[in-house]
């Protein structure tokens, strides 16, 4: 059965550049209704000047924060999905996707250093239907643990997602077991997998790999959850408690180990892969 299919005209590395925007546009903080700059909220790594909140970030500038300048190889560039389930309007919400996001799926996967320690990654793109998860997401993932499995290597992961793609069925819920099947076999050979869940991270992602990971951090502010809040209160006729689902309230919960902040992300990572015996000895030369 045919499940994706390749695109092999697409560049491997495409990289969003926020200087291409010459126009300035303004984008009101959700929380403390200050209005920003989005070259300026760029700079600041997505975060507000005002009130610290965390905006959602695009992959690309993610990965430009986190990893070792140049260091990123991307792996997997070139699948793409396919609507293989004939879901009316798929294809058109999947070209909006793309151009909206400027990449070809909703995650982006790699090797990379950070602070010198060589790790897989995997970023989750907000702007690609909100980090829906459908075959080729879950094909990029395991992917991934399966070369890190391989190579020896740490996983470091970034969610955001609405949860399982809708127009992929029950394929795309395959998704969860797939993914947890390949973080269970790197798991037992003893590697580190450590997860930054940011604003949201919902549903099914949140269901499988997110929650999977040895050490789990979230952003301020992030929603992380399975049902949203609405459909909970909708569902159980109860009223939630204040602060349900956000950051600060898993963590109080033990659903998550810290929180911390988008500019202290990179040093606490280098700092979790030292502890975890990641020596720079273990590197690889060639990035
Ligand atoms: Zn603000």
């Amino acid at each position: 059965m045919i499940q994706f299919k390749k695109n092999n005209n697409l560049s491997k590395n495409t990289v969003f550049d926020a200087k291409k925007d010459t126009t300035i546009s303004l984008t009101q903080c959700i929380k403390c209704s200050a209005k920003l700059e989005d070259s300026k909220i760029i700079g600041s790594l997505g975060v507000c000047f005002y009130c610290g909140y965390h905006f959602k970030q695009p992959a690309r500038q993610r990965i430009e924060s986190i990893c070792d300048k140049d260091s990123f190889v991307e792996l997997n560039s070139n699948i793409v999905s396919a609507n293989i389930l004939d879901f009316p309007d798929y294809c058109t919400k999947l070209e909006n996707a793309r151009k909206a996001s400027q990449e070809e799926e909703a995650v982006v996967c790699g090797l990379c250093t950070i602070k010198g320690f060589k790790v897989a990654i995997f970023v989750m793109e907000p702007n690609f239907m909100l980090g829906s998860m459908g075959i080729v997401v879950g094909e990029k993932i395991t992917d991934l643990f399966e070369h890190a499995l391989e190579n020896e290597l740490p996983v470091v992961g970034f969610t955001v997602s609405g949860g399982a793609r809708m127009q992929e069925g029950i394929l795309s819920l395959m998704q969860m077991a797939k993914i947890s099947g390949a973080v269970k076999r790197h798991s037992d050979a003893g590697h580190l997998y450590l997860c930054i869940l940011t604003n949201p991270t919902t549903g099914g992602v949140t269901a499988s790999f997110a929650m999977g990971a040895d050490i789990i951090l979230a952003e301020p502010f992030a929603l992380i959850g399975f049902a949203g809040p609405r459909v909970i209160e909708q569902t159980t006729r109860n009223r939630l408690p204040e602060g349900f689902q956000q950051s600060d309230f898993i963590l109080e919960k033990g659903f998550v180990d810290d929180i911390v902040e988008r500019k202290a992300q990179k040093k606490y990572i280098a700092k979790a892969l030292l502890l975890h015996s990641y020596r720079k000895e273990l590197m690889y030369d060639s990035i």
